[in-house]
């Protein structure tokens, strides 16, 4: 049976509760125990995969198909361990769920309530998978006193209860504000808000405080002694100069041993950090200088919309000792400025994943610059789309070359679709198939599949491998029907689907680094294990650096 770790928040949102669980886990990993973590969004959509990226940062796909929340980014980047869509859920798909019971006839004629008939769905949730691993990690989004989140509460303060004495814990994070006039660090806010979890039933175990100046030690004793907690359960979070820093930093303000008292596990197994030691060097560290990347995308005032971007280009950066410096760039600005002038300058290009057309235009002549002035490229899923159109306009000369996607948007037909709308494919042993007005929520090709790479091309060399398996999301697939054409010209098809009939990478021949991929590599890449794309686009990037 498992052990449980409830993380809940208080006094403000935002606190980095995904953090502080991502590192957690990655401390009881490193003390040599197995451990899974969830995340369980009080919020009414029924997964976060229709909502804007402006609203709630990227979504992160898992191998097994599931549009989560971006905490379960930070929770596989700290742990290595793959989330799957049992590790996500929210009011909207518990709500679902009951509600699809209720029309079923499940609860034989009973008053459905929320108590307990949701409450005993999130329990039934939390406990999937109890056989697996030492701890369970739970995370509860929003802040304690939120109204939705209430059944959340109940229900963890439910599932303690229901499991042997010992076996749940609860940690808690605040912040201590800072007030300058008087020179003080307030802890009313983090009592009030204990408070507040104790009015329904859950009294802390562990209390991690964020700060942004030092906690004296009889503002620890005075938080321990109001909020019932032991004064080494306190534990400090002071502000980070890397994300990366937080495991050993959450080591040393000793929460993996406050955790492990609190379980009563003693003696505690010794923690090997070797790991994060190296991880910290490295990004502390990057000795071989600087690199410029130009990131041409649609999102770009929001850096949490490609957050597993930015962080695997941090980890190619921490693979080859370099600093990646990453600058933002409205692909519309293209409309009316010159790509060239804009993007000289920069070591390499990314274009990422994104939906629509506003700004594929840009997107185009970004993959256009890069081609032609032989500046790494790297295209992932619409950015991979686009390259295929500029090659298939400028090298193919199949002048109104584009997406089906937009056509479909604008109602008419202005494009020769190179990239259309697919309607049929192969998922394990099965066709899946889909209407084009489908609804907006299920409609894509989601989570992992394997592609076969060509021996002996540029991204058989990047893997060291021909068969790879990775995570997908879009609508959309270059048709294969331009490949003939297209590779005359230089624009190689360098990985397909196991049946040969999708496109999942191109490259271009005569280029030093210039690749599109249909799929996410950036949600695989681990500090401690960049992805091999990441890793040498980085690589790339460097070289081209010491050329201009
Ligand atoms: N909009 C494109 C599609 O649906 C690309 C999606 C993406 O970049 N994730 O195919």
């Amino acid at each position: 049976m498992a052990r449980y770790i409830f993380i809940t928040g208080g006094v403000v949102s935002s606190l980095g509760k995904g953090l502080a669980s991502a590192a957690l886990g990655a401390l009881l990993q490193a003390r040599g125990y197995s451990v899974r973590l969830r995340k369980l969004d009080p919020y009414l959509n029924v997964d976060p995969g229709t909502m804007s990226p402006f609203e709630h940062g990227e979504v992160f796909v898992t191998d097994d198909g599931a549009e989560t929340d971006l905490d379960l980014g930070h929770y596989e980047r700290f742990t290595g361990v793959a989330a799957r869509q049992t590790d996500s859920i929210s009011s909207g798909r518990v709500y679902t769920t009951v509600l699809e019971k209720e029309r079923r006839g499940d609860y034989l004629g009973k008053t459905i309530q929320v108590i307990p008939h949701v409450t005993n769905e999130i329990k039934d949730f939390i406990n999937i998978g109890d056989e697996e691993v030492d701890f369970m990690l739970c995370e509860i989004g929003g802040t304690v006193g939120d109204i939705e989140g209430l059944p959340f509460f109940e229900s963890i303060r439910q599932f303690s209860q229901d499991k042997p004495r010992g076996q749940c814990i609860f940690m808690h994070l605040t912040l201590l504000p800072y007030l300058g006039a008087s020179g003080e660090l307030k802890t009313k806010p983090t009592q009030h808000s204990v408070k507040e979890l104790r009015s329904i039933g859950i009294a802390p175990d562990i209390l991690v405080c964020r700060s942004e100046h030092p906690i004296p030690e009889k503002e620890k004793a005075k938080l321990a002694l109001f909020c019932n907690v032991r004064p080494d359960s306190v534990i400090p979070a002071y502000d980070l100069e890397t994300i990366y820093d937080a495991p050993l930093a959450y080591h040393k303000a000793g929460m993996d041993q406050a955790v492990l008292d609190a379980f009563g596990i003693s003696p505690a197994p010794q923690p090997d950090l070797t790991v994060w030691e190296d991880v910290s060097d490295r990004i502390h560290n990057p000795d071989k200088g600087e690199v410029k990347v130009a990131i041409v995308g649609k999102y770009t005032q929001l850096g949490d919309a490609y957050k597993s971007i930015s962080e695997a280009l941090t980890h190619g950066g921490m693979f080859n000792r370099v600093k990646v410096r990453t600058e933002w760039i409205d692909a519309e600005v293209f409309e009316n400025e010159d790509a060239a002038a804009r993007l000289a300058g920069y070591d390499a290009i990314l274009v990422p994943g994104g939906f629509g057309e506003r700004g594929t235009e840009g997107k185009i002549k970004a993959a256009q610059f890069a081609r032609e002035n032989k500046v790494p490229y790297l295209g992932i899923c619409l950015g991979m789309q686009m390259a295929v159109v500029e090659a298939a306009r400028n090298l193919a000369k199949i002048e109104n070359a584009g997406s089906e996607e937009f056509d479909h948007e604008a109602g008419d037909k202005r494009f020769e679709p190179v990239v259309y709308h697919l309607k049929e494919w192969v998922e394990g042993n099965r066709t899946v198939a889909r209407a084009v007005d489908d609804d907006k929520g299920g409609t894509m090709r989601l989570g992992a599949y394997n592609a076969t790479l060509s021996a002996g091309s540029k991204v058989a060399e990047v893997y060291g491998d021909t068969a790879i398996s990775e995570r997908h999301r879009h609508r959309y697939e270059v048709d294969i029907k331009y490949r003939e054409q297209l590779e005359k010209h230089g624009l190689i098809f360098s990985g397909m689907s196991p049946d040969g009939k999708l496109p999942e990478i191109v490259e271009c021949a005569d280029h030093p680094w210039y690749i599109g991929v249909q799929y996410h590599p950036e949600l695989k890449s681990k500090p401690f294990a960049p992805h091999p794309l990441f890793r040498d686009f980085v690589r790339a990037a460097l070289e081209q650096s010491t050329l201009v």
